[in-house]
């Protein structure tokens, strides 16, 4: 099996999966408990707090962990609408995104404008990038929000989300970053008020993600109950998931360079293998090189992901590949159904070897070829 999804998901790091396993059996205690065996299993999690925050770099507030990615940018976002119906921005009713968001902001966006907010989606150029000119004639005393992740999941195209931040902040808005993809690969930008990642995506478990939050900026709570995480979002914290994160962030961390380097050599050795005949999807230079957003003139990506059972590899985004839907990042791209559905993508990092990738993409290349040759 040659793994090459690393935006759906990426393998355990061996030193995050060792460093969980303690929790998972002997040290069962509950963190919240004031016995001995609690309050060891709290610092273990307050360690991981901090090894997560450290990897983020980002000053001026902290993190509560939350289930997930998807919660954390559900809560961000229905947390800010509620406090703000409280009184607390001026009867600030609006919320700016990109239609290239994921399904995480863009869905919940969309419940939130069935509630009364008044919902713009800007759209992209064809590189996937958003024109900052066109948000500047956006933002006004009503915006509330701006919501726009820094690497995309499905293109790898990024945004340059400090100046977006500084845009918002200059009309009185908050600024919301979905960092899944771009933490623990890249240097997260400064700037927002709000950030979400995920442990799975950094060599982490699943099950576990985390809100930073700038001190000032938190939204109201979402989940109640045992006054958890500062009363913010309650529910008994699992030490093994966090103490995971923490481990994988801190590993994430440490090898930030090795791994960007390896994944740049990896780009290039990928293109080359693949030969002539594919166009790439999204912005070549503002982009994250471990994503490989390519298509290719009549090809019929399900089938080839169907044909290549031993190479894990994804339609766009494993939701829209899942749903048999056409992905609405490469629709916003301007790609038409046909485009889209000849478009896959190869996802690598850390745990890919060069050898298996150029292995991986002369069999998806020749395969190709002969469904070209089979369709004429
Ligand atoms: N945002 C982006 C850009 C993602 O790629 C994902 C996961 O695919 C999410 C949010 C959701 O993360 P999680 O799986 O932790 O809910």
């Amino acid at each position: 099996m040659i793994y090459l999804d690393y935006q759906a998901t990426t393998p355990v790091a061996p030193e995050a999966a060792n460093a969980m396993e303690p929790w998972i059996e002997e040290r069962f205690a509950n963190p919240h408990s004031p016995s001995r065996w609690g309050n060891e299993a709290e610092a273990a999690i307050e360690v991981a707090r901090t090894r997560i925050e450290e990897a983020m770099g980002l000053k001026g507030g902290g993190i509560v962990f939350t289930g997930s990615a998807t919660e954390a940018l559900n809560w961000a976002l229905k947390g800010t609408v509620e406090k703000a119906r409280d009184g607390d921005r001026d009867g600030r009713n609006r919320i700016i995104t990109v239609a290239t968001e994921h399904a995480a902001v863009l869905d919940t966006c969309e419940w939130l404008a069935g509630q009364g907010i008044d919902l713009t989606v800007l759209p992209v150029g064809a590189d996937g990038r958003l024109d900052l000119d066109l948000l500047a004639r956006e933002l006004d005393k009503r915006v509330l929000l701006v919501a726009v992740m820094q690497v995309n999941n499905e293109i790898g195209a990024t945004q340059p989300i400090s100046e977006i931040a500084n845009m918002a902040h200059d009309a009185g808005a908050l600024m919301l970053c979905d960092a899944v993809q771009a933490f623990g690969r890249v240097e997260l930008c400064k700037g927002p008020d709000m950030v979400a990642v995920s442990a799975h995506k950094i060599h982490g478990p699943k099950g576990v993600g985390a809100l930073w939050m700038r001190k000032g900026s938190e939204p109201a709570p979402f989940i109640h109950g045992g006054g958890q995480e500062r009363g913010l979002r309650s529910g008994t914290l699992s030490p093994a998931l966090c103490v995971g994160f923490g481990a994988a962030a801190k590993l994430a961390d440490e090898r930030t360079t090795r791994d960007y380097d390896h994944v740049q050599k990896l780009w290039k050795a990928a293109i080359q293998a693949l030969g002539a005949g594919w166009t790439i999807n999204g912005d070549i230079r503002h982009r994250y090189h471990g994503n490989l957003n390519i298509r290719r003139e009549g090809l019929d990506g399900a089938r080839l992901i169907a044909d290549l059972r031993d190479i894990a590899f994804s339609l766009g985004s494993a939701c829209a590949s899942g749903s048999g839907r056409p992905s609405h990042v490469l629709k916003a791209l301007g790609l038409d159904y046909r485009k889209s559905r000849s478009s896959i993508r190869l996802g690598f990092g850390r745990y890919t070897t060069q050898k298996e990738l150029v292995d991986a993409c002369h069999r998806i290349a020749a395969h190709a070829k002969s469904q070209e040759k089979l369709d004429a």
